[in-house]
């Protein structure tokens, strides 16, 4: 199938554009994509696609079985926002006080609902069968994963998976694809140190949970800089402490929250022990007592060697050579990598900035992006949809 100059018409790409539009004015949290999936599920259905709602709870697929024998391709978008109040200053800002598509989802949605519009009036050249799995609760809540317990690889039986990323970090319409680890795992550590608490002008009275806290994030840092391979990257970060009441009073308890990041499954297992061990150490010293949570919530995501040489060529096949970036490693994660562990495929970037403003960080309040790029993705999405299933 040749899939060179696989123009996106025009009235394509107004409408994907409105489309975006409408989910960026309307975001909905993860689990919560009811509108969102309900746009979703009637327009598959008005396209023709075999539609299943309610797969990991909003998530929905639409699925094409072709005539013609071939591989079963699931293509994904993620539909959910993120609890930021928006200052992006678009006219169709969220219309939602406290929620925003702040890390491009709504562009996912719209860019692989064009695709499926362009998909289905290609139809008749469409080899194996298309699974557009649109998923809820990207951030934090793990709605792959959900999606995957409720059979969205099993019926129909997918052989391979895609995915894309809208990213600010990278030039409008630019496709970044790369081999083996592209994103890093993401874990939560809960802490909390146990002393016993007293007068502050009495500290030899009591066991101190916050000094002993600021030596355990002191400490923290060697986890990174003296256990970890210094050519794998790693990060530990607390981002929440909580503790104490008032100026003269010594708690009897400190609450730590924390993210833990890593590039290899080795290095990612190895920090659950090495971050208890400087946490009991430092208990240990001053005499308290603790309590460790290690949460693993989103596994290394992990592209195919060769998926991932086969989605570069289609790029250069499908936009052209220059149009391909080279993309760094970021330590951002996704759950995308729990597809990717079970079947292979490939997770691949387009970029979405142009200028300043669309140059702004994902999660950030003034988030936005050059709709310029959403017809590279609507091309994209088609181009696997067409070549994708005919490969052995
Ligand atoms: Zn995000
Ligand atoms: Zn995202």
């Amino acid at each position: 199938m040749s899939v060179d100059a696989l123009e996106v018409p025009a009235p394509v790409v107004r409408d994907v554009i409105a489309l975006r539009r409408d989910f960026h004015a309307h975001p909905e949290l993860g689990f919560e994509e009811v509108r969102t999936a309900g746009i979703v599920a009637e327009r598959l259905r008005a396209l023709g696609y075999q539609v299943r709602t309610g797969v990991g709870q909003t998530g929905v697929l639409g699925i094409l079985r072709s005539q013609r024998p071939g591989k079963t391709i699931l293509l994904r978008a993620d539909m959910d926002c993120l609890p930021i109040d928006e200052r992006s200053g678009v006219e169709f800002s969220s219309t939602v006080a406290g929620k925003m598509h702040a890390c491009g989802h709504d562009g996912h949605t719209a860019m692989l609902l064009g695709a499926a519009q362009m998909i289905m009036e290609r139809r008749d050249l469409i080899h194996g069968t298309i699974v557009l799995c649109f998923q809820p609760a990207e951030e934090g809540k793990g709605g792959a994963r959900a999606m995957i317990e409720d059979g969205a690889l099993d019926d129909p039986a997918v052989d391979r998976v895609y995915g894309l990323h809208l990213t600010s970090l990278y030039p409008t319409g630019q496709v970044l694809v790369r081999p083996g680890p592209v994103m890093a795992s993401s874990d939560s550590i809960e802490v909390t140190i146990r002393g016993r608490g007293g007068h502050g002008a009495a500290p030899h009275q009591t066991v101190d949970p916050i000094v002993t806290s600021a030596y355990f994030i002191a400490q923290l840092q060697s986890v990174a800089s003296r256990n970890v391979d210094p050519t794998e990257p790693a990060v530990v970060t607390i981002g929440a402490i909580h503790g104490g009441t008032i100026h003269n009073v010594i708690p009897d308890s400190v609450d730590l929250l924390g993210t833990v990041r890593a590039f290899s499954e080795a290095e990612r297992a190895a920090m659950k022990p090495r971050i208890e061990r400087v946490l009991s150490g430092c208990c240990d010293a001053a005499g308290a007592g603790y309590d460790y949570r290690y949460i693993d919530r989103y596994p290394i995501t992990v592209n195919d060697e060769k998926e991932a040489g086969y989605v570069h060529q289609l790029a250069v096949r499908t936009l052209g050579e220059r149009r391909l970036g080279h993309l760094a490693m970021t330590m951002g994660a996704e759950d995308f990598s729990f597809m990717l562990q079970r079947r292979p495929g490939c997770f691949f970037f387009l970029g979405s900035q142009s200028d300043e403003r669309t140059a702004v960080p994902h999660h950030n309040a003034r988030f936005a992006i050059d709709e310029r790029c959403l017809a590279t993705g609507v091309q994209m999405m088609t181009a696997l949809a067409l070549d994708a299933p005919q490969r052995p």
